[in-house]
């Protein structure tokens, strides 16, 4: 099963991956996403993100190499489609968490994954978050929040909606999303 985690900047999908990561249910593999952004500190290539030039971005979008990509405030993003596709082979579950245009690209590839929209509580908590964060200038900041406005309408394209009020909570609902989406009956 492909589960797709989106939702605006700064609403916590970062954190609440990493939760589900560390928690008990563990059953899913986290596809690595690329990026043009520069490497913020303590972040670790391979891990974290691959870190790739424009040039290599864009020879990889060339080549079909990316399952969906989107260009977000001023970098490219995106999910490179072989690990995706060698962990579904293998029967295993795959999260991606990604922006919003890049989650309506995989809505349309991809009509049976998961698709599940984090929510802040409100726009002002969006904006502390990204601030608290420390790692955003002032105008990319607010670049984040104008862009969470149109964000927060795509909403009624997802299937589920997860209010990220406190991060245990919200990878408990998400757990149970994952779960009960397993258990679901199969039509012919
Ligand atoms: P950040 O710069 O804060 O790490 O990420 C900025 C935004 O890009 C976040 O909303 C994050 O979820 C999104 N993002 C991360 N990886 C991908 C990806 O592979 N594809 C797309 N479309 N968005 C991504």
């Amino acid at each position: 099963m492909l589960i797709v985690l989106s939702g605006p900047s700064g609403v916590g999908k970062g954190t609440v991956r990493q939760a589900m990561l560390k928690s008990g249910y563990r059953d899913f593999h986290y596809s690595v996403s690329m990026t043009t952004r520069k490497m913020r500190p303590g972040e670790v290539d391979g891990v974290d993100y691959y870190f790739r030039t424009k040039e290599q971005f864009e020879e990889e979008i060339a080549n079909g190499g990316m399952l969906e990509y989107a260009q977000y405030v001023d970098n490219y993003y995106g999910t490179p489609l072989h690990y995706v596709n060698e962990q579904l082979d293998a029967g295993q579950d795959v999260l991606l968490e990604i922006e919003v245009k890049g989650a309506m690209q995989v809505r349309a590839k991809c009509p049976d994954a998961v698709f599940i929209f984090l929510t802040p509580p409100d726009l002002n908590e969006l904006r502390h978050r990204l601030v608290g964060r420390g790692t955003d200038d002032a105008v990319t900041i607010q670049k984040r929040v104008n862009k969470a406005v149109d964000e927060l309408k795509m909403m009624q394209n997802y299937d589920y909606a997860v209010v990220n009020d406190e991060v245990p909570l919200a990878v408990d609902r998400i757990e149970h999303i994952i779960q009960s989406e397993h258990l679901r009956v199969q039509r012919v």
